[in-house]
């Protein structure tokens, strides 16, 4: 049987990485990172890699021509930058705009180049790794705020995943966004309480498991629904 075809970004490292070790079995994975020649330990699992800065519509559109008529069943935009710890005087808005490009914009770009292959697949999955930082709901008492643009780009991710999930139902997407837990990655930290390995165990699992019912679905590594 033909083993399905998974692209996912922001491969080179992190949680995009660990993604690959695990897939990579049974599935062809075509991986992207900003720069493949740096990516050794990408390289050294030997899936095929791609040059792809998510912020850059001609380096997106480049990798998507060089995919040329290939089907792809299972898009996973997982490349991110991570949050600045800074209150609204530090807030640097180059930085900040990059921020929204690459966490926000980014996946769409990504989604827009490669519908036409998603189309092609059968699988017709498209994941979009966001964080229960982008939950408005989460603001509560416990949670003391900061993190200014980084929850305003997974909560903007999280509408637009709403927006892709409902046009393109009727062609039989499932489109969610999925909260990896808090994880020991350069992003994480090392004060994170899961490893890269149990929290993609668990992405693995939800990815596998999806269906057209859990299209718009806002949902952690474990399949629990998130509020918004
Ligand atoms: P990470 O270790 O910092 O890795 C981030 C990845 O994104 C790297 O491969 C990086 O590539 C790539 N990237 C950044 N900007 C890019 C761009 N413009 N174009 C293409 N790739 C780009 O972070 P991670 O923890 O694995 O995070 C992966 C995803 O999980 C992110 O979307 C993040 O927001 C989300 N998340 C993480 C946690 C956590 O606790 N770790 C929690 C919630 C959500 P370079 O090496 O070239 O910079």
């Amino acid at each position: 049987m033909k083993k399905s075809t998974i692209v996912i970004t922001g491969a080179n490292r992190g949680l995009g990485l660990e993604l690959c070790r695990q897939l990579r079995s049974d599935h062809e994975i075509i991986a992207t990172a900003r720069v493949p020649e740096a990516a050794d330990d990408l390289r050294a699992l030997g899936p095929r890699v791609e040059a792809m800065d998510v912020a850059d519509t001609a380096s997106v559109n480049r990798f998507a021509a060089r995919l040329a008529d290939q089907a792809v069943d299972i898009l996973i935009n997982n490349a991110g930058r991570g949050p600045a710890r800074v209150g609204i005087a530090g807030l640097d808005f180059e930085s900040s705009r990059l921020d929204l490009e690459v966490n926000s914009l980014g996946p769409m770009r990504v989604t827009q180049a490669l519908l036409p292959h998603l189309r092609r697949g059968n699988g017709r999955r498209i994941v979009h790794i966001s964080s229960d930082l982008g939950s408005l709901s989460r603001v509560d008492d416990d949670d003391a705020g900061g993190y200014y643009v980084y929850r305003a780009s997974k909560a903007a991710l999280n509408m637009l995943n709403i927006c892709l999930a409902r046009e393109l139902a009727g062609e039989g997407f499932t489109c969610v966004a999925l909260h990896p837990g808090w994880v020991q990655t350069d992003m994480g930290g090392v004060d994170a309480p899961l490893k890269p390995d149990e929290s993609v165990r668990g992405m693995v699992r939800v990815i596998r498991d999806l269906t057209t019912a859990d299209n718009g679905r806002f949902m952690d590594y474990q399949g629990a629904t998130l509020r918004w």
